[in-house]
Parts: C-alpha cells; sequence; structure tokens
C-alpha cells in the first residue's frame, strides 16, 4: 500500500469561553487546526490533526504545520503508511526535529493501519483495556470560591480529577489549595497546573504553605532544571508537562527522579508512535500518565483515547477533551465524555472522520 496524496484542511475552532495562558501569555479566543488527509491506492483514507495550542504555548505555531508537511510531502508520498517506524525515520530524515509537524501524518498512518486489518488503534498498541477512562476537569484560575464551585460542579457531572490552575501569586494560590484541598469530595484527585508560570523560590515556598494537602503539583517552572530544584525542596508528587517533549527528556526525568508522572501530550512528543515509546518506557518505570491531546477537535482527543485505552489503568491518572471547550464539533464519531469518564472507539481505525462539508477546500500535494 502507498500514500498517493496529502490534504490539508485548516481549521478555525472557536472556544466557547475565551482562554488566557498563565504567566502573562495570549488570551485565546479560538484555535487554528489543522485536519490531514492521507490517500492511499488502496483506497483507504486515513486522518489526523495538528492544533499546538495557539503560537505561545509550545514552541509551535499552527503555519509550521502547513509548511513543513509541504516541505516533507516528496518523501512521505509513495511510502506505506503501515510502517508507522519507517515513515517516521524518514521524515526525520527529510526535516530533523520540528516534531509537532510529524504528529498529524503519524495519526493518519495509524487511522489507515487500524482500517486495512479492520482493529480499532488501541488493539494496535497493545491491546484495549476493560475499563473506562477518566476525563480530568480543567477549572481556570479565580477566587478559592468560585474555584470550589467549579469543581463540585464537576463533580456532579462525574469527574474525578480535577486540574485548577494556579501560578498567580503564592498567599492567593496558597488560599486557593486550601479552599480547594478541604472541599475536594472523597476520591477525588486534584492537580494544581501552574503551567511554567513561577519561578523556584515561589513554587518551594507555596508547595510548603500547602504540604498538608493531599495533591500534585504540575510543571510549576520555566525548564527541565528549575523544576528538578522544585521537586529536591519539596515532597508533593510533581507531574512534569510542557518539559516532556523528546525520549531523552523521560529518560533523564525518570534517571533524577524529577517527577512521579507527566503530562504525555501526543502531539508535542510527534504522535502516536513517538508517545507510545514514552508511555511503555513510563510503564516499566513506574511514572504515572496523563495521556492527552495538545489541543484540538474530537479527532486529536480520539487519537489521545487510543493510546490511554492500551496503558495499564494502574499507569493512567486521566485523559483530558479540548474539544468539550469549543463551539463546533466537525467530525462524526470519536471519544465521547460519558458522565466523566470515556472509552476509545472500538471501529477500525481511529474511529473519527471530519464531516467534509465543514471543512473547505483543502491544499492537496502533490
Ligand atoms: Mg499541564
Amino acid at each position: 500500500m502507498k500514500i498517493t496524496s496529502i490534504s490539508l484542511y485548516p481549521f478555525v475552532l472557536p472556544l466557547a469561553k475565551p482562554y488566557r495562558l498563565s504567566g502573562g501569555r495570549l488570551l485565546y479566543e479560538q484555535l487554528d487546526s489543522t485536519f490531514v488527509k492521507l490517500e492511499t491506492d488502496a483506497g483507504i483514507v486515513g486522518w489526523g490533526e495538528g492544533c499546538p495550542w495557539g503560537s505561545t504555548y509550545l514552541p509551535a505555531f499552527p503555519g509550521g504545520i502547513r509548511a513543513a508537511i509541504a516541505e516533507m510531502a516528496p518523501t512521505i508520498i509513495g511510502m506505506d503508511p503501515r510502517q508507522t517506524d519507517v515513515v517516521n525515520a524518514a521524515m526525520d530524515m527529510a526535516l530533523p526535529g520540528h516534531l509537532y509537524v510529524k504528529s498529524p501524518i503519524d495519526q493518519a498512518c495509524w487511522d489507515i493501519f487500524g482500517k486495512s486489518v479492520g482493529l480499532p488503534v488501541y488493539e494496535l498498541l497493545g491491546g484495549g483495556i476493560d475499563q473506562d477512562l477518566r476525563i480530568q476537569s480543567s477549572i481556570g484560575t479565580d477566587t478559592p470560591e468560585a474555584m470550589v464551585a467549579d469543581i463540585l460542579a464537576r463533580h456532579a457531572q462525574g469527574y474525578r480529577v480535577h486540574s485548577p490552575k494556579i501560578g498567580e501569586n503564592v498567599d492567593l494560590d496558597a488560599d486557593r489549595i486550601r479552599a480547594i484541598g478541604e472541599a475536594l469530595p472523597v476520591g477525588d484527585s486534584v492537580t494544581f497546573d501552574a503551567n511554567r508560570a513561577m519561578l523556584p523560590d515561589s513554587a518551594i515556598r507555596l508547595m510548603h504553605k500547602t504540604r498538608s494537602i493531599d495533591a500534585y503539583f504540575e510543571q510549576p517552572c520555566e525548564t527541565y532544571e528549575e523544576n528538578l530544584q522544585v521537586r529536591r525542596a519539596t515532597t508533593q508528587p510533581i507531574i512534569l508537562d510542557e518539559s516532556i517533549v523528546e525520549f531523552a527528556d523521560i529518560v533523564r526525568a525518570q534517571k533524577d527522579g524529577a517527577c512521579e508522572a507527566i503530562g504525555l501530550k501526543i502531539e508535542r512528543v510527534g504522535g502516536i508512535t513517538r508517545a507510545r515509546r514514552m508511555r511503555d518506557f513510563c510503564v516499566q518505570t513506574g511514572i504515572r500518565m496523563n495521556i492527552e491531546a495538545t489541543g484540538g477537535s474530537v479527532l486529536a482527543d480520539t487519537v489521545a483515547t487510543h493510546l490511554a485505552q492500551s496503558t495499564p489503568n494502574r499507569f493512567m491518572r486521566a485523559t483530558w477533551f479540548c474539544h468539550e471547550m469549543l463551539t463546533v464539533d466537525p467530525c462524526e464519531g470519536g471519544a465521547r465524555n460519558q458522565q466523566g469518564t470515556t472509552r476509545a472507539p472500538s471501529v477500525p481505525g481511529l474511529g473519527v472522520e471530519p464531516k467534509l462539508h465543514m471543512l473547505g477546500e483543502p491544499t492537496v500535494h502533490p
């Protein structure tokens, strides 16, 4: 089987509520996504999505996906999409680095692979676990009372893992953490995610002030070294998210004891093929995971759900659904929210298809 063409469909995903990144980064009202369609000489079509959450969250931007796929297209066309490692190696030869641009191509290859053998992608990634996956709620920074109210509302909807955003100021954040810690229903779990907005001194002070509260802290600081400094001065479990990009990052974090869990974002690490390698390393070394999309529609969320569904439940913390924050739903099928939990679709491939009539005219390579 050979890939015969690559079609790129830029697509704007409006957010239901504007979203401001911590640390003074930009306010978003919409996300700029790209749906990628691979066609083959066998008549099987595969889909992937690239949505790097604007241009200021990661060293990645929406236009980069479109430009880099145009650059790699002559290499990708003619390859067998079922040979996922071979396709990834060829993309690395054609364009070193730029992992996020390779993710939608890799996703579409897995979609085709699954469809070609009549199996859902999770079966190809080690086999589905017969358990529902937890979806974590994302709680915006607000007053302690408003954040508690939001978490209790999400609990009533079935969510059991919550990710309130912090990182503004140590005293205010300590009030938020104490209020949430006191109000958290028994059995629920909470991660205070700073999205790298803090300096080490603030993160250490905050974690010392709130030491008695059972909680995870996610990516308090910008760099790996700063987070390691925080890890060494505190006792609460730490989740590294943005600091984990390449395989060497997770190896170093495990060796240093830098974190107890990671945020494994499919797009940031370069697709399913690379995320699976990291997932397997984490399972072997006792690192728990949130497996999720960087952003995007239900297509991107479903890709992450397939990897999560094939991950032993003990190593999974939760997934997250970006598509619930949007005002449009440009796809049929996919992993959907069922009272705060989900499952990957059990049909061949990824089990999610964009609605072509919503997408507009693509750019087609060659
Ligand atoms: Mg995070």
